[in-house]
C-alpha cells in the first residue's frame, strides 16, 4: 500500500502546481507516495490566523493531518515589497480588500509604487512549506525568489502578481522578463515554492519513515 500525503489546499491553481514540484522530487522518496488533496481528503478550509508565512502554513497542515490522519503538506506564500517594509506579505491574497482578487491586488499595488524608481523596486515572493503528521511530527522551510517590480503588468501566465514581477535569477532569452511572460516549468524551476519544498523535503521523508516504523 503507498503511503498517502495529503496537501492541504483547496486552491485548484496552486494544488496542480504543488502536485508537480512534488512529483519531481518525491522520486527521492525512498517509498511508494500517492499525492491527494484536502477536498478529496474531506479536510475543512482551515483559518489563517497566524502572523507569518510559517505560522500560516503551519497551521494548515496541522489541521489537515489532524482532520485525515494523514501527513499532510501545506504551504503559504505572498509577496515581500523592500519598499513596503514586506508587505504585501502575508494579505497578499487580500490586499485590495477582497480575498483571491489578483486584479485588485496588482493594480493597488502598482498604484502605491508609481513614484519608486526602478532601483528601489526590490521585491520577493517568499513560500513557507510544512509538513506535519497525525502523531506530532512537524516542520517548516522557507523559500524566497528575489526579483523587480515592474511599472505595468506583462504576461498571461502564472497568477497574483506574476505580471509585475521581474525575477532576478531569469538568465538568457528570459532575462528581464516577468514571471508571467516565462514558461511554466521556467518559473517552478526557480520558485519560492519550489525552493521551499526542496527544503522540506528530507522532513517529509523523515515524516515518512517514521510512519513507516
Ligand atoms: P496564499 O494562498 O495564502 O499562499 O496566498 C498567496 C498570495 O500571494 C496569492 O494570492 C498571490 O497574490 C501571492 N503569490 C504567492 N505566490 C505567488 C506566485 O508565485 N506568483 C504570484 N503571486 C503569488
Amino acid at each position: 500500500m503507498p503511503a498517502k500525503i495529503v496537501l492541504a489546499t483547496h486552491n485548484q491553481g496552486k494544488l496542480r502546481e504543488l502536485r508537480e514540484l512534488l512529483r519531481g522530487q518525491i522520486e527521492g522518496l525512498d517509498v511508494d507516495t500517492e499525492v491527494i488533496d484536502a477536498g478529496a481528503a474531506g479536510a475543512p478550509d482551515v483559518a489563517e490566523t497566524g502572523v507569518t508565512f510559517a505560522e500560516n502554513s503551519l497551521l494548515k497542515a496541522r489541521a489537515v493531518a489532524a482532520a485525515t490522519g494523514l501527513i499532510a503538506v501545506a504551504d503559504d506564500s505572498g509577496l515581500a515589497v523592500e519598499v513596503l517594509g514586506g508587505a504585501p506579505g502575508i494579505f497578499s491574497a487580500r490586499w485590495a480588500g477582497r480575498h483571491g482578487d489578483d486584479a485588485a491586488n496588482l493594480k493597488l499595488l502598482l498604484a502605491q509604487l508609481a513614484d519608486i524608481a526602478d532601483e528601489h523596486r526590490a521585491a520577493s515572493f517568499v513560500c513557507a512549506a510544512s509538513v506535519a503528521s497525525p502523531s506530532g511530527f512537524e516542520a517548516v522551510e522557507e523559500g524566497r525568489m528575489e526579483g523587480r517590480l515592474l511599472k505595468a503588468p506583462a504576461g498571461e501566465g502564472g497568477f497574483g502578481y506574476d505580471p509585475i514581477m521581474a525575477p532576478s535569477a531569469l538568465e538568457g532569452p528570459y532575462a528581464g522578463l516577468s514571471a508571467a511572460q516565462v514558461p511554466a516549468e521556467v518559473k517552478n524551476a526557480i520558485s519560492h515554492r519550489s525552493a521551499a519544498l526542496a527544503a522540506l523535503l528530507p522532513h517529509l521523508r523523515q515524516a515518512l519513515a517514521q510512519q513507516e516504523g
